[in-house]
């Protein structure tokens, strides 16, 4: 989500006259867009940001924007006082206040004018910023802003504000020029995604966004389409038909348990039970053949003994999944976690546990890559690294192929050639491309 809100930031200030460089010290405006989801997080900001500070002793026309969880959408008076030296404090995925910034001369509270709304490329066509245009062959669409279930751990709904979907209109408008700036890949985002339109009365749901983005006229050249990240209370049987049934629709879903015993799971107000998310892994598997899930888990939230623990191990043992992104707990002020619960699991075990978690995953992924050891895949080519060109498969399986030819932009099939847990190796087949339907 900040990658993309830091594209529009990108074009609204390219729109300005202004052209992007990559050193602090050359630049007119900073925007540091930050994330706030991990205590390091925040601590990472506020360390990049006191860096800034010789550099506007310096130069003291230096623009200095604070943007995004940091700021969230609350306002910005305590953290004004705080850090004087920032010029503009930005909410996420709004660029306005910089906009208005820039255009005006003067401080704004936080707040979007028509005018900054319009500038700052948040109502349908989005150009990319000059340096990324012609490089970039995956690009990530917003579909719906911030979360409304407040998760007992989680910080993104006061930061994020409330749950909002984008019209349609604006979404497929920001495709469809996605697709003429070269872009063949798009991933529909949200806190919730498989929420998306719930607040928009006689709106479509996911399901029915998806089909539309992937028959929208003028965005024949996105060759793939993904969504992340899905809440398992709503991910229903339309949207399992809809993925399966679309063929530019990847079988590669997101969707987080968080923990496998029940008790944790109500503390956390998750919303299920782990039984009830096994099922819903068991009948994604049923109907989109060949789908890979990935999971979320958090270790040591309050009070998670060893046998709670131990349940979120079987979980992930028992479903194999192809990936689990691995967090420890981590207090984040105004939560109910915090508010109201013991953080009583020392980071010694916190860190215990993930690495149990750890070395479990990578074995199970080990495995399950190896079935792709002399298959035809077809991959989607973003880069080259290292004289090696990265791809992912349909799966969002990560595959390096040696190759002088250039194939960004390119969807191949290839021949697996090795398999780790992280990444594979191909080789390129001699056979005509692949033509997307
Ligand atoms: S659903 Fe996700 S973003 Fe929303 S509160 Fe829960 S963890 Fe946070």
């Amino acid at each position: 989500m900040n990658v993309a809100d830091s594209q529009r930031v990108g074009s609204s200030l390219e729109h300005l006259g202004y052209t992007f460089t990559d050193k602090a010290e050359e630049a007119d405006v900073i925007v540091l867009n930050t994330c706030v989801v991990r205590q390091s997080a925040e601590d990472k900001a506020l360390g990049r940001l006191s860096s800034l500070l010789p550099l506007k002793r310096q130069n003291p026309g230096l623009v200095i924007n604070l943007m995004g969880c940091l700021v969230g959408v609350r306002g910005a008076d305590k953290l004004r006082e705080r850090l004087p030296y920032v010029d503009v404090f930005s909410p996420p995925s709004d660029p306005g206040p910089l906009v208005s910034f820039l255009t005006q001369g003067e401080i704004r509270a936080i707040e979007s004018t028509e005018t900054a709304r319009r500038f700052a490329y948040m109502d349908g066509d989005l150009i990319l910023p000059g340096h990324e245009r012609g490089q970039l062959v995956s690009a990530h669409v917003p579909v719906v802003y911030g979360c409304s279930h407040a998760c007992t751990f989680c910080i993104i709904p006061f930061r994020r504000g409330i749950e909002r979907s984008r019209p349609v209109g604006d979404v497929v408008a920001e495709i469809r020029s996605l697709a003429a700036q070269g872009i063949r890949e798009v991933t529909l985002l949200g806190q919730i995604v498989d929420r998306y339109g719930k607040d928009i009365p006689d709106g479509p749901n996911l399901a029915g966004l998806l089909r539309v983005v992937h028959d929208a006229q003028g965005a024949e050249g996105i060759q793939r389409i993904r969504f992340l990240t899905s809440h398992p209370n709503y991910f229903g049987e339309e949207l399992m038909d809809t993925v399966a049934g679309l063929p530019k629709l990847m079988p590669h879903i997101e969707v987080p348990i968080q923990a496998g015993d029940d008790q944790v799971l109500a503390n956390m107000k998750r919303g299920y039970t782990q039984q009830q998310y096994r099922d819903l892994v068991e009948k994604i598997r049923a109907r989109i053949p060949d789908c890979s899930i990935a999971t979320d888990i958090i270790v040591g939230f309050p009070g998670e003994t060893e046998a709670q623990f131990m349940e979120t191990y079987r979980v992930l043992a028992d479903l194999r999944l192809d990936v689990a992104h691995l967090a420890r707990y981590s207090s984040r002020e105004g939560t109910v976690a915090t508010r109201r619960m013991d953080d009583n699991i020392s980071d010694e075990e916190k860190m215990r546990r993930f690495r149990m978690l750890e070395e479990l995953q990578e074995g199970i992924v080990a495995e399950i890559n190896k079935k792709y050891l002399g298959q035809t895949v077809e991959v989607l080519f973003e880069e080259k690294v290292k004289n090696r060109w990265r791809g992912r498969t349909p799966t969002n399986k990560l595959v390096f192929v040696e190759s002088e030819e250039n194939l960004k932009g390119r969807l191949l099939p290839v021949t697996v050639t090795w398999t780790g847990p992280w990444s594979m190796q191909a080789s390129l087949q001699k056979q005509p491309e692949l033509i997307s339907l």
